[in-house]
Formats: C-alpha cells, structure tokens, sequence
C-alpha cells in the first residue's frame, strides 16, 4: 500500500469496510471506482473501463459515472442486487490540506431504497433481519424503509418456515449474523435471489427503544435491534420516521406457500412475472399509493378471523350501498400523496417545496374525507372518521410559509411566502426598490439624452447596464457614462449610480435566497415532528383506499357477499373465474357450480385437455382467497369455509425457467401439500403424474388421492387426464366424479366449459382425429388397438389393502397392474407395422406411395400414451397435411 498515492491509500482504507458494496468515490463531478470494483462495474453498467497510474507498479483499473446522472447507475446495480457505498469529498478542496477527506455518507442496498426511481409505488419494500436461535426458533424483523413500517414474529418451525415467510412478504434483502448457517443462506436463493448482509450487534440501541414499545420478547428485541444496527450502520441518517414494531403471527393469516402464490397468480402472472393479468391487477382500483401497498399487503394475507373479515365485508357492502359517498370519497382520495414515503423522506431530508405543497393539497382534502366516512351508515366507519386526523396545524403552516408553486430546487428562492418572515419581506422591498429605481432610471435618461431607443438590461456576467445603439451614439454627450462592453450595433455603458442600485439588488437576493433556503429547512423540521401523525392518517387512508376499491371492483363485475360454514361446506353457484372472465369478456365466460362438503371433500376432475379444468380450481381458491381478503366474489351466491391454507400444483411446463425439472417441481409441491395440509386446509392438483412415464404417474396420482382421503380429509379438487382414476369413486368415500363437458358440434369438439357431476367418457383423443379427419383406416386402426388396450385392462384391481409401494426389485409393471391397464408387452404388442406391411386384415389401400409409408412410419413412432389429447392432435393434423399433399 506504500507506494500508492495518498488518494488511493485513502481509497483502499474506506474500501476495506465496505468489502461486499461498489464503492463510488467522488472525484470532482463524477464518481470513481477502482480495482476489482472497476472491472466488474465496466461489465455491469456497460462502461468504459480506462485505468490510472496510483503510483503502483501497475496502472490501476478505474472507471465512472457523472456524478449529476450516477442515480441512473445506482438504480441499475441495486436492480441487480448489488449494494452502492456513496463516498463523497466531506470537506471544501479549496481549504484541504492534502488530500480532501472523504467518508461514505450512505450505503444504498435493495433493501434500503428510499428514491422513488428504484421504488414500485404500490409495492412495499422489505429489508428483513433474522436471528436463529439455540432453540431452533427464529426471530424475524421486516422494516421498509420507505414507509418506516417495522414488524416482528416468531416462527418455530424450520428454515423453509422461514424461507416461506420471506418469500410472502418479498424481501429484498437479508441480514443475518456473520456465522448464520451458510446452507441456509444458500437454499434461501435457491428459488429467489435476495441480497445477504451481515450485521453481528443485536444489542438494543437507545434511540430506538421506544419503537420497541410492548415487545417484551428478548429474541425479538435482539432480532430488531440487529436491522436497527444494520440501518444506522448504512443510512448514516435520521431514521426518525420508523413506526413502533408491531408484533404478528404468521397463523393470524392464510398460508399460501410461494408455489400456490405463484400458481394463483395472485399478484404476478407465472408467464411474464408482472402484476398485469393477476389476481392483484385485475383488483386494484385503489387510487392512492398507500393503497396499493395496502391492497397488495391483503392479497398476500387473507385472513382467518371471522370477525375481521366480516368487518371489512360489511364494510365494502356499505360502500356498494351508498354510491354517491363512495364516488366522492374516490375522487377526495385520488388527490392524496404518498404521505407514508413522504414521512420518509422528510425524515431522511429529502423533500422538496414542492412536495411539502402536495402535503399540503393532501391534508386539504382530509376534512372532505372524514365528513363522507363519517356519512357511511356502518360504525366502523364512523370509529375510522372518528380516528382521522386532519393535522390542521400543518396543514396551516404549510398554507402560510410556502408559495403555490415552487420551484424543484430549494437552493433558488422563490418558495417562502410574503408575509411570513419579516427578515426576509425586508430584503424582497429593498430589491423590489432597486429594480424600480432601474425601471425609473431608464425613463429619466430617455429623456436626458433624447435618444428613445435607449434601454436598461441585464446579464449574469455584467449586471446592470444602459445600452444605446450605435446610430445614437453621436447624440450621447463623450463621458457621460463609463463605457462598459462594445457589441456589434449598440455599445454598453454603467453609471457609478447604476453599479451602487446593482449591488444593493444583488446582495439582497443573494440575502433572500439563503434565508429562504434555511426557512424551507426549519419547515422541514417542523414538519418532522409531525411524522407520526402522518403515518396515523395514511393508515386510515389506505384502508378507505382500499375498501372502497373492493367495493367498487365487486360492483362493476357484480360480485356477491360470501357467507361462511362452519361444517366445511362450499356452496359455490355460477362462479366464475375473476381474472378469466374479465379478459374473455363476460358474456363467453360460463359460470361454474362448486358444491363440497365433508362427505364429498375429493373432487376427480376429468375432462379434455384445454376444456377448463384448471380454471375451474383455481376459480375455487381465488373465491376463497377474496372471501378471505374482505372482498366479495365472483359467484351468484358463495358459502366457504375459512381455509387456513391453500396448496397447489397447477400448470404444466411453467417451471422450467427455474432450472428444476418439471417433474421436480411437481413432486415439490405435491410434498409440500401433503405434508402441511390440515382438514380446514384447501388442495388443487392438477394433472398429477403427467411428468412421468403413464403407469408411474397414474400410480402416485392414486396414491396421492388416497394418502389426502385418508390422512387429511380437506377439500381437495384433482383434475386427470387418468380415466382410469375416475373408479376410486366406488372405492373413497368421500371422492366424486366430476367432468367438464365437451359436445360435437357442425363437425368440431365444442367445449362448453360446464362441470357436471359423473366421470367424463374417455375417448378424446380419437374422437378429436376423427373431426380432424385423418384417413378413415387410420381412425379404424386406432380404435381397434384402444379396444385391445380396454379389454387388457377390464381387470384392474383396487384393492386399498394391497399397498402400492412396490418391491425394488419388482419390475416398475407390476406396481403399475394393480390400477390400470396391463401395459403392452412385447408378445402382445399390437405390431403397427403389420398395418404398413400390409399383413393384416385391415383394409388398406394397396399401393402406398413412399411419401405416405414415410408417414406410416412416423405414426408408428409416436409414442401416444405419452401424449396429451392435444399433443395427438396437432401430430395428426400435421400428418394428414402430408397425406394431403399432392
Ligand atoms: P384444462 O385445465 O382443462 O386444460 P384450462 O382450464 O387451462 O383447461 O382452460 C383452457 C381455456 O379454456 C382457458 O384458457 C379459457 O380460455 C377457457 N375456459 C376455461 N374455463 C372456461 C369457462 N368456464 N368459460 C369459458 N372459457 C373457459
């Protein structure tokens, strides 16, 4: 390090404590990286890489960004999970001696955003901190330090416990103890990638001790206390805005693991991963974007307490019923900033005027708003009107410091109000006054000089001056003003009264724009003590937001009020999938029924592929997620049981992005329903066991069904394309079959989208060839082998008794025999090269072109127990456009 020059040995001790952030060292206007930092920033952010000599054997690697865009690159590197320590120069280089000091004055992180640019408006942002404890609890602690929100809970479970909870509430980053288990940390990014810090202080710090509040729990307060140590550590700024930690349990509300989140599509769709086409988007008419967050909070947890949820029931229905209060508390709120984030950012100073006015135009509507709830006919509304606070003081002193439109920099003037300091209301007179002098001046030497085209100007460089042009020079007596600059047709000149005027001019804007500049900050700290207030009111806002949004949504797509049983029963008439409906267009939609109840608690879903299965499920647990959220639901009438968790394996082919094979992720998810389901639980499978050979997943499939009749007994719906499945009827009690219906019509499979009650008959894929038209032999040949393969499995045994685990050594067969079909042996066979060779019985036409046995010969390769109805369909249809050919 010796023989580096003094800056960047000062470069290298800063870097030294932030190993694991970029490090943007302010050099003059641009920020600067070194070494490592260099290379990997150049590759990350796409710029020049250039080097330096540092007085190293070597040159030094060195890139940077202006420092007036590097918000830009900030934003890129935190995008990518990356961390940003902002070094700034701390002290003036015209008076340093030496090197100029630098410290980092910030460390920006995923998780610690607070600029809007980096920030989802309707999105909370969590950083979270967790402690493993020695008696395998773990503590958690979420803040979002752009709203100042902080929560605690306790899980006793184990690390996917964890990982799920994470996951819920999509924190950015993790701070954990410097020795926490590094195969946590690992199976943590496994699905998600998070940021991981590390913070080792769990000691309670002394400022923060009244957030702390009525925690009483030691585990907790540690838990905190290291978040807090990680923010001071890193924001190095007023965290004045961080609300009191409020404690929760994770059973207070449903679980819906991140598997069933994602296969609901509840706030992001599993094909694009944005919000546009969920469950969240089609919901959210919130106009506020405290709202928002709050809307997305309640997606994310419906609850389970009867009461709570009747009360915000009761509370949307009220709104359904009084139209008009509900348009004016819609059109109040559109005009409320985000005072959470706004809160935020006062305490971390960085609001502008002009935020501080959209404070104050929000606190305008506030009496409006409590007025309208309070003529809401429910008494929760008027306990919230009566909770409102309208901050009136602030609303006052805003009203009367600052002007109505202030400009965006608060180092300019022009913000402060007449009138509201006398200091300063003096130094504007004295301005005003000079430059009337000036509008006088020009007058009077009109006149003095009789030439009319003189004028008063002014420039940034020269001030003050009287400009004659040079065809009325000549009429200018010599001396009688100083000559200032010379332009191409007019010459320049002062007056010593001129300059005298000019300076007083001067001085007092120069005077008005400082004190305006320390009278916006003394605002800015009065308005700090208001923080808490504000958070209070933007509580009660959002929820209003979000209320009327449930109301407003559920009367534009004519939802109705859920009811709940008691005794697990789903009564479910018309019910139609939210998200489906609304992108089809209702008229197309067909409303399903579901009925379910303790004795019929297992639903066997069959039905053609693409007829609507899986949007009949999903429309089952999206009815109880918005029955649960407080909202009312798609359906002409709905009763639901609470459910304390929903599972789900829905989709086929949509995990592969993740790197886990499909079938994997299916074994995951079905385990993962298994496992954790309670009776009050609610179960969609969909289409188990595809992802294996036929026998395999017609195997496990059965024994899924089985293992959830017999261990769990909850509400279970298992869509198949495994006919055969559908005798466990006689076998389960409390399993039944229902179809979705399909009918031919003018020559085509029409699915009509409707459940009906009984098994679905099972002969698609033909059927569909045949409409498709494939040669007539073909159609023929393929029902003569599906005749075969029904005879060989006329006796399938189900037997409950005889367990399906098979010997390893038995052939992967014999466990298959006792459900389904006798697999084809290779005795047996049906040999479809007979059909080529012309061996059979079969009418064929004698002389098969070589284009048309090529063809054969590509049907005799399909491996059509392994291909959905559809799948066979688009290989037919492509056949016979060969055979078609000419
Ligand atoms: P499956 O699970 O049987 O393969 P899906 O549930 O994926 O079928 O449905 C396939 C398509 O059918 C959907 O994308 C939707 O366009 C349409 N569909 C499903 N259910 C209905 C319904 N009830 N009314 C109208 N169209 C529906």
């Amino acid at each position: 390090m010796a023989t580096y020059t003094p800056m960047i040995q000062q470069y290298l001790t800063i870097k030294a404590d932030y190993e694991d952030a970029f490090l943007f060292f302010r050099l003059g206007d641009f920020y600067e990286m070194f070494f490592e930092d260099a290379v990997k920033a150049s590759q990350e952010l796409e710029i020049t890489l250039t080097s330096r000599d540092g007085g190293g054997s070597e040159r030094i690697p060195m890139c940077g960004v202006p420092y007036h865009s590097a918000t830009n690159y900030i934003d890129r590197l935190i995008e990518r999970g990356y961390k940003v320590a902002i070094c700034e120069q701390v002290e003036d280089p015209k008076s340093a001696k030496g090197v100029v000091k630098r410290e980092v004055v910030q460390v920006i992180s995923p998780g610690t955003l607070m600029e809007q640019a980096g920030l989802e408006e309707k999105e909370n942002n969590y950083i979270c901190s967790v402690t493993q404890f020695e008696d395998s609890t773990y503590g958690l602690a979420f803040s979002d330090l752009s709203t100042g929100e902080n929560s605690v809970t306790i899980i006793s479970g184990s690390w996917d416990e964890v990982i799920a909870e994470i996951y819920v509430q999509e924190a950015k980053e993790i701070v954990v103890d410097s020795d926490f288990s590094a195969e946590h940390l690992q199976k943590l990014q496994e699905r998600k990638a998070i940021t991981i810090s590390f913070e080792s202080q769990t000691s309670s710090l002394e400022n923060f001790e009244s957030l702390i509040g009525n925690i009483q729990q030691e585990k907790l307060v540690q838990t905190f206390s290291r978040l807090i140590h990680y923010l001071v550590r890193t924001q190095k700024r007023s965290l004045d805005h961080l609300q009191p930690v409020q404690f929760y349990q994770i059973n207070e509300f449903m679980k819906i693991d991140l598997f069933s989140k994602r296969n609901l599509e509840l706030t992001e769709t599993i094909r694009t991963k944005g919000k546009k086409g969920s469950l969240l988007w089609l919901l959210d008419q919130t106009v506020t974007a405290m709202g928002g967050r709050l809307l997305k909070q309640w997606v994310d947890r419906p609850l389970l307490n009867p009461q709570h949820i009747e009360n915000r029931l009761n509370m949307v229905e009220t709104l359904m019923n009084q139209f008009f209060e509900r348009e004016e508390l819609r059109e109040l709120l559109k005009e409320v900033y985000d005072l959470e984030r706004l809160a935020g950012r006062v305490a971390f100073g960085n609001v502008n005027a002009r935020d501080l006015i959209q404070l104050k135009k929000s606190l305008q509507k506030v009496p409006g708003i409590q007025e309208v709830v309070s003529r809401l006919d429910h008494p929760y509304a008027h306990e919230l009107a009566g909770k409102i606070d309208r901050c009136e003081e602030l609303e006052t002193l805003l009203e009367n410091g600052l002007k109505d439109n202030p400009p965006l920099s608060v180092k300019e003037g022009d913000i402060i109000k007449d009138g509201y300091h006398h200091q300063l209301d003096q130094y504007r007179d004295a301005s005003k006054h000079g430059k009337s002098w000036i509008a006088a001046l020009e007058q009077r030497e009109r006149e003095k000089t009789g030439i009319k085209s003189l004028k008063i100007g002014y420039n940034r460089v020269f001030g003050y001056y009287i400009e004659v042009t040079k065809a009325n020079l000549a009429l200018l007596p010599e001396g009688m003003y100083e000559r200032k600059q010379t332009l191409a047709n007019a010459e320049r000149f002062v007056t010593p009264e001129l300059k005298e005027k000019e300076a007083l001019i001067l001085e007092a804007e120069e005077k008005i724009v400082q004190l305006e500049y320390d009278l916006f900050l003394h605002l800015r700290e009065e308005v700090k003590a208001f923080i808490p207030r504000l958070q209070a009111l933007a509580k009660i806002v959002s929820e209003l937001d979000v209320l009327q949004c449930f109301a407003k949504i559920s009367e534009e797509r004519h939802y109705r009020k859920p009811s709940f049983s008691e005794d697990g029963k789903i009564v479910i008439q018309n019910g139609r999938h939210p998200v489906v409906e609304k992108v089809m267009n209702s008229q197309e939609y067909v409303p399903n029924d579901c009925y379910m109840d303790n004795d019929r608690s297992i639903l066997l879903i069959t039905g053609p592929n693409m007829s609507g299965k899986s949007t009949y499920m999903r429309q089952v647990a999206l009815t109880a997620v918005l029955a649960q959220i407080g909202c009312f639901v798609p359906a002409d009438e709905a009763v639901m049981p609470i459910f304390d968790q929903i599972f789900t394996r829905i989709g086929a082919a949509d995990d592969l992005v993740s790197g886990q094979s499909t079938f994997m992720v299916e074994m995951l998810e079905t385990k993962n329903a298994v496992t954790k389901a309670t009776q009050s639980s609610l179960i969609l499978l969909d289409e188990i066991g595809r992802g294996t050979s036929t026998y395999d997943g017609m195997a496990l499939a059965q024994a899924i069904i089985e293992y959830v009749h017999e261990h769990i007994g909850c509400k279970t719906l298992f869509s198949t394309h495994y006919h055969e499945l559908t005798v466990l009827e006689e076998e389960l009690s409390s399993v039944k079959n229902v179809h979705v219906s399909a009918v031919e019509k003018n020559g085509k499979v029409v699915f009509l989208h409707k459940i009906k009650e009984g098994a679905a008959d099972k002969s698609y894929g033909i059927h569909v060839a045949e409409l498709a038209e494939l040669p007539a032999p073909l159609i023929e040949r393929a029902r003569v082998i599906l005749d075969k393969l029904e005879q060989q499995g006329e006796e399938p045994v189900h037997d409950l008794d005889i367990p399906l685990q098979r010997e390893e050594s038995q052939p992967e067969t014999a466990a298959a025999s006792q459900l389904i079909p006798q697999q084809v042996t290779q005795e047996n066979q049906l040999s479809f090269f007979d059909f080529h060779e012309q061996k059979t019985t079969q009418t064929v036409e004698p002389a098969l072109s070589k284009r048309e046995k090529t063809i054969l010969h590509q049907l005799k390769d399909l491996d059509i127990l392994e291909m959905t109805p559809l799948e066979a369909l688009n290989k037919m249809y492509e056949l016979q456009k060969q055979l078609k050919k000419k």
